[in-house]
């Protein structure tokens, strides 16, 4: 039991969950990119709101940053760095993996840790994919990842959506088996998986974050982390600095993707300090130090 800098009793269950941001440019998410014309870039002042909230609560945080943001914000990727953040790959374009070869995707795993690398003299640990697009179709991933060095993957969203997911994918970290990856291979080496949360083991229901988060109520979340927990296993759940800055919304794309981008982001600020006042959350590379 620890007390929160606001005051408010902190009392945390014994498991590590883990916090994560995927940093791109609002307007590069896989329903709004091409929609937009003429966007304004609202990283910085996402990114400093977001920084904001962790420092209030004393939380530590993996960023899962696209390479081409970071060549292009340097400054600001050190400086997310330098308060203790994890910074780790998410692409070095944001394409989805449906959209590249394997060897296209090596390339990008490279790009994107080379430019990580620059901007903070630190190789990225682990890897995201823009819209969590490793399924089955996209397996082949694991051998890149492998390849390049990374020593875990938090790709596998373990709830079949229209969109992306893997039915009955393990939920909770596992070692991967590249000839069966959505498997738990009980391996002792070898890359780590950290599937994104869901609601309980028997009832698959993404409350990991994003859209999600911002439709549900926080006591529904709350209960999706405890469920996870109780059984031992850290909820990772997933934000986008963009989604705590309403200044980014726009009335250019069509209703459906202006609802599924933009609902609820007047209140994330708020949910997020209600999780972090309850939860304990660290970063990625943390609970990987923590299996081994
Ligand atoms: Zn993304």
């Amino acid at each position: 039991m620890k007390m929160g800098r606001n005051g408010r009793r902190r009392s945390f269950e014994a498991t590590q969950n883990v916090l994560s941001f995927d940093l791109e440019h609002w307007y590069t998410a896989t329903l709004l990119r091409d929609e937009v014309s003429d966007p304004i870039d609202r990283i910085e002042t996402s990114v400093e709101i977001v920084l904001d909230l962790l420092r209030r609560f004393e939380t530590r945080a993996t960023f899962f940053s696209v390479g081409e943001v970071v060549e292009e914000y340097p400054e600001l990727i050190r400086a997310v760095a330098e308060e203790g953040h994890e910074i780790a790959s998410h692409g070095h374009t944001h394409t989805p993996l449906f959209e590249l070869s394997p060897e296209a995707f090596r390339e990008e795993l490279e790009l994107s840790a080379t430019a990580i690398e620059d901007a903070t003299g630190v190789r990225p640990d682990g890897f995201r994919a823009p819209n969590f697009s490793v399924t089955p179709r996209t397996q082949w991933a694991f051998d890149a990842l492998e390849a390049i060095g990374h020593r875990y993957d938090s790709s596998v969203f373990p709830v079949r959506t229209p969109m992306y997911g893997v039915r009955g994918a393990p939920i909770r970290p596992y070692r991967v088996d590249p000839r069966g990856p959505f498997e738990d291979a009980n391996g002792a080496n070898g890359l780590l998986e950290l599937p994104l949360a869901v609601f309980h083991p028997w009832v698959r229901l993404p409350t990991a974050g994003g859209f999600y988060a911002r439709l549900l109520p926080t006591a529904i979340i709350k209960r999706g982390v405890r469920n996870l927990n109780r059984r031992g296993i850290p909820a990772m759940l997933y934000f986008h600095p963009w989604e705590f800055n309403p200044a980014v919304r726009t009335d250019e794309p069509p209703p459906h993707k202006r609802f599924v981008s933009f609902h609820g982001i007047e209140r994330t600020r708020e949910k997020l300090a209600e999780l972090l006042s309850t939860f304990e959350f660290t970063t990625s590379e943390r609970l990987v130090e923590a299996y081994g």
